[in-house]
C-alpha cells in the first residue's frame, strides 16, 4: 500500500518548496509593464536583495537560470584569452569553469574532490605562481550541491590578498543564498552569482549579478561586452524595460516580493540560526543510521558541509531503491546522487542527496528523516538506531 496521498515533498537541492504565499502572490492577472504597480516593485527589490546579499554593491537581474547567471557573471569581465581559476569541490566548479571555457577564456582547474573543501594555500599558491597577472578572476562554489561541501570564501580572498593578487573573487551561492551565511562585502567578494528556486524559494527564471565597484571597472575596461549579459544597463536603468533587456519577468517578480518580505519578516540571521539547526538534525540522524549500515554522511567535518543540502553515501543500489520507496510510499522526494558517479555506472545507484533550503521547517525535516528511516527498514538496508530520537534531541534545542 502507499501513503504517500496528502502534499508531497519536494526534498530536493531545488527547485525548493514554494511557499504558498509567493504562489498566491503570482496568481493574478498579467500586469501592466509601462506603468503601474510592476515599476515600484521592481525597483523595491534592489535594496531587499542587497541586504539578502550582505552588499552595497551593484545588483543585475536576468530571466534566466543559474547556469545564465554563470555565463552573464564571466561576459561582463573576462574577454577571450583571459585566465580564471577555479577551484573544484564537485560539479559545480567544473560547470562554471565549462562555460568559461565556452567564452574562450583559459581555465585553470584546481580539483579538490568530491569529499573535501577548497585548500586556500593551494589556491594562494597558484596565485603567487601567476606572476604576471593573467589570472582575472578566482570562481569559487560556496556551497558545491553535489557534494553539499562548504567553502571558506573569505578564506579565499585573504589567499589573494597574501599573493597581492588583483584577480576578482567571485562566488556561486544558487545553493546558499539565503541558507548559509554568506557576507559578500565583509568576505571582499567582487561578483556573486544566485538564482531565484533556492533558498529564494521563488520558481526557476530569475538569475542575479551582484558586483563591486572593482567589477563594475574591470567590466568598463573590456573591449566589448555581450548587449545581452552586459550587467551595465540592468543595474543602472535609465528606462525600464532595461532592468530585464526586454520584457519583465512579470509575475516571477510578485513571488520574488513576497519571498523577500518573509525572509526579512523572519530576518537573515534568523534564516540561516533556522538553517543551522534544521541540518544539524539531519546529520545527527545520519550519524546515527550510519552507526550499523553503509549510510555515510558525504562530508566528514560538520564546519565544512553545507546547511542547504546533504549528501549522502549509501552503497548501490540502495540509494536509488531508498529514493524509490520514499517517493512512491511516503509522497517525499529526495534528490539523486549528481556528479558522484557517471550515470550509466552501476555505483551511481549508491548515492542521494536531501534538499533543505528555503521553506523549510521543523517538521519537514522530521518527516523526511521519518521517511527514510521507515524505508531503510522496509528494504532491510542495514543502519543503526535511534536516529529520529538524534534528531528531535536537536530540535528540541530551539
Ligand atoms: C543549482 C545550481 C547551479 C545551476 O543552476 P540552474 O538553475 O540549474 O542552472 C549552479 N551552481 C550551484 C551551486 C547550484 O546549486
Amino acid at each position: 500500500m502507499s501513503l504517500s496521498q496528502g502534499r508531497p515533498y519536494l526534498a530536493i537541492p531545488g527547485p525548493s518548496v514554494m511557499p504558498d504565499a509567493v504562489l498566491r502572490a503570482m496568481h493574478r492577472a498579467s500586469p501592466n509593464i509601462y506603468e503601474g504597480d510592476l515599476i515600484d516593485l521592481t525597483a523595491g527589490l534592489i535594496p531587499d536583495l542587497q541586504r539578502v546579499a550582505r552588499t552595497q554593491g551593484h545588483v543585475a537581474i536576468y530571466i534566466s537560470n543559474g547556469h545564465g547567471a554563470w555565463e552573464a557573471a564571466l561576459a561582463n569581465v573576462i574577454a577571450p584569452g583571459d585566465r580564471v581559476l577555479v577551484p573544484a569541490t564537485g560539479r559545480f566548479g567544473h560547470g562554471w569553469g565549462e562555460i568559461a571555457t565556452g567564452l574562450g577564456a583559459a581555465v585553470e582547474m584546481l580539483d579538490f574532490g568530491k569529499q573535501s573543501p577548497l585548500d586556500p594555500a593551494r589556491v594562494e599558491a597558484a596565485l603567487r605562481a601567476d606572476k604576471s597577472h593573467k589570472i582575472k578572476a578566482v570562481l569559487v562554489t560556496h556551497v558545491d550541491t553535489s557534494t553539499s561541501i562548504l567553502n571558506d570564501v573569505a578564506a579565499v580572498r585573504a589567499a589573494l590578498d597574501a599573493a597581492g593578487h588583483p584577480a576578482l573573487l567571485m562566488a556561486d551561492c544558487i545553493a546558499s543564498l539565503a541558507c548559509d551565511r554568506f557576507e559578500m562585502d565583509a568576505w571582499g567578494v567582487d561578483v556573486m552569482v544566485a538564482a531565484s528556486q533556492k533558498g529564494l524559494m521563488t520558481p526557476p527564471g530569475l538569475a542575479f549579478v551582484f558586483f563591486s565597484d572593482k567589477a563594475a571597472d574591470q567590466r568598463r575596461a573590456m573591449d566589448r561586452v555581450s548587449r545581452y549579459w552586459d550587467w551595465q544597463p540592468r543595474a543602472q536603468p535609465e528606462m525600464f524595460y532595461q532592468y530585464f533587456g526586454g520584457t519583465a519577468p512579470t509575475h516571477h517578480l510578485f513571488g520574488l516580493r513576497t519571498a523577500l518580505d518573509m525572509i526579512h519578516e523572519e530576518g537573515i540571521e534568523a534564516v540561516w540560526a533556522r538553517h543551522d539547526l534544521l541540518a544539524q538534525a539531519i546529520w545527527a540522524a545520519c550519524e546515527a543510521w550510519g552507526q550499523a549500515g553503509p549510510l555515510q554522511l558525504n562530508v566528514d567535518n560538520p564546519a565544512c558541509r553545507s546547511r542547504a543540502v546533504t549528501s549522502l553515501r549509501i552503497g548501490a543500489p540502495h540509494g536509488s531503491e531508498l529514493r524509490k520507496w520514499v517517493q512512491d510510499k511516503a509522497g517525499v522526494t529526495l534528490g539523486i546522487g549528481l556528479g558522484m558517479a557517471e550515470p550509466g555506472d552501476p555505483s551511481w545507484h549508491g548515492f542521494f542527496r536531501m534538499g533543505h533550503m528555503g521553506h523549510v521547517n521543523a517538521h519537514m525535516v522530521l518527516g523526511m528523516l521519518g521517511a527514510v528511516d521507515a524505508g531503510l527498514s522496509a528494504l532491510n538496508i542495514p543502519h543503526g538506531a535511534g536516529a529520529l530520537e538524534a534528531a528531535t534531541k536537536v530540535i528540541a534545542r530551539a
